[in-house]
């Protein structure tokens, strides 16, 4: 199965893929993460992309679609991936198709999570991240049960450089005028799936599991 999921920063993307990488068996492909881990080892790619990121920004698309070209099609991804975070611009999009369609694969369903902007503030700011395993906390939502310790691994917790307010609302923004419109680009291809991403954890995991259960692939 192909998935991606589609939403606003904070709006549960990374939260839902973790849960359906594991049930499905299939890699969570994070652009941020791949992106973060790059900055965090200072590669000439984190050097690169460490700006925009700060500034919530997007990093430029050839860049992003270098990444995700060569992720997909290493051997992990062969029985389905699930992209969260890729594609956000009509030009990635289109890079996406010509990937896939070079791979003779296609997208079988776009998840689209909506939660509107107060809300996914909100989640933003409270969001506590393991340096260790990459688990995501919300501090009220779905707190550790030991303060800055993750409870899987025992890791430290931290917030991200861009979990900042100000730097949100500019991410949000940028949402707005670069990614939304791929709504209607996916929309049209008869493949796109709306989820209200404002219920509960469990509750929006089922809606995606009641859309996974009724799609081909
Ligand atoms: P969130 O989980 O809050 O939506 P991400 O972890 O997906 O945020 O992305 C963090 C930052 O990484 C973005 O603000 C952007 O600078 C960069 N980034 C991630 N994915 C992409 C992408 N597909 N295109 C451009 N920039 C990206
Ligand atoms: P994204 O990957 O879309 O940026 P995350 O999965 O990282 O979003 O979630 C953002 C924050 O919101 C995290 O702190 C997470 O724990 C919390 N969160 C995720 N889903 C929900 C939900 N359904 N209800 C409340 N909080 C949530
Ligand atoms: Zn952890």
């Amino acid at each position: 199965m192909n998935l991606i999921l589609l939403g606003a920063p904070g709006a549960g993307k990374g939260t839902q893929a973790k849960f359906i990488a594991e049930k499905y068996g299939i890699p969570q492909v994070s652009t941020g993460d791949i992106l973060r881990e790059a900055v965090a080892k200072g590669t000439e790619l984190g050097r690169k992309a460490k700006e925009f990121m700060n500034q919530g920004k997007l990093v430029p698309d050839e860049i992003v679609i270098g990444i995700v070209k060569e992720r997909l099609t290493q051997k992990d991804c062969e029985k389905g991936f699930i992209l969260d975070g890729f594609p956000r611009t009509i030009a990635q999009a289109e890079a996406l198709d010509k990937i896939m369609g070079e791979m003779g694969k296609e997208i079988d369903a776009v998840i689209n999570v909506n939660v509107p902007e107060e809300e996914v503030v909100k989640r933003i700011v409270n969001r506590r991240i393991c340096k260790k395993c990459g688990a995501i906390y919300h501090l009220i939502h779905n707190p550790p049960k030991k303060n800055g310790v993750c409870d899987k691994c025992g890791g430290e917790l931290y917030q991200r450089d861009d979990d900042r307010e100000e730097v949100v609302r500019e991410r949000f923004a940028v949402y707005k005028r670069s990614t939304q419109p791929l709504i209607d680009y996916y929309k049209k291809k008869g493949i796109l799936y709306d989820v209200d991403g404002t219920k509960d954890v469990e509750a929006v995991r089922s809606e995606i599991l009641s859309i996974l259960g009724k799609i081909k692939a």
